[in-house]
């Protein structure tokens, strides 16, 4: 199971090269599934279950080419059976937002309750999914994209390393508890990983989240803040790496 977020700048490379070589680096971790969004100019998810050759058969790259965000995933099924609809990203009815996660989200059921009885229809059996019909709310009251994100966060008990895109934006926001992240800052881009090999052929620069940090990522780097938005001064750390 991994994470891999990307965002670049016009110069940076093209989201969806990075993100499948992101995910190839990861297959170590192991995974029954992948997938992968971008979100601009607006966003287009793709999904697979099995391989993530399967993925690149689905991925639509004409269509996808030169874009600089994005975000992927390989699944470890635990909440659902391996399938093209379980697998993430998982999105909002409206397609506002894409949502990929790793871990297990512990009061799934009840959050998923409460979206049902307001009459949110879900299109997975993931404990994920809550996570993006959650946003959506948030974003349906009125909240910015950020302040969803944030607030969603804050519904969840479990473990969690989360990453989401906004339809037409060029920021990648993420979240981290008791599941890892790093952050990677590179000359033409920022990236994000479940783990470094993700992004080391790009960058040796790294920032690793902890518990209950936040990001926002932009092409010219991160900005990490604490559960109440206070910017944290996490230590940035360059790796030697033998890959
Ligand atoms: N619990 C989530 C699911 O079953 C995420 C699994 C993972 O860590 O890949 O979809």
């Amino acid at each position: 199971c991994g994470i891999v977020g990307y965002v670049g700048s016009t110069d940076g490379s093209d989201a969806v090269d990075v993100v499948l070589d992101g995910l190839s680096q990861l297959e170590y971790r192991g995974y029954d599934s992948a997938g992968l969004a971008v979100p601009t100019p607006s966003m287009r998810v793709s999904k697979a279950a099995g391989e993530l050759s399967a993925l690149e058969d689905v991925v639509s790259r004409p269509g996808l080419a030169g874009e600089s965000v994005g975000i992927g995933h390989t699944r470890w099924s635990t909440h659902g059976e391996p399938s093209d609809a379980n697998a993430h990203p998982h999105g909002d009815a409206a397609g506002r937002v894409a949502v990929v996660h790793n871990g297990i989200i512990e009061n799934y059921q009840r959050l998923r309750d409460d979206l049902v009885d307001a009459g949110v229809a879900f299109q997975s059996e993931t404990d994920t999914e809550v996570v993006p019909h959650l946003i959506g709310r948030y974003l349906d009251r009125g909240a910015d994209p950020e302040a969803a994100f944030r607030l969603a966060i804050d519904q969840l008990e479990g473990s969690y390393a989360i990453a989401a895109v906004f339809d037409g934006s060029e920021t990648v926001y993420a979240a981290r508890q008791d599941s890892p992240l790093v952050v990677g800052l590179g000359e033409t881009g920022t990236y994000l990983a479940s783990d470094v090999p993700a992004f080391i052929e790009y960058t040796d620069r790294v920032c690793y989240l902890e518990n209950g940090d936040f990001a926002r990522l932009s092409a010219d780097g991160a900005v990490i803040t604490d559960g109440e938005g206070e910017p944290l001064d996490r230590a940035t750390e360059t790796i030697a790496w033998d890959s």
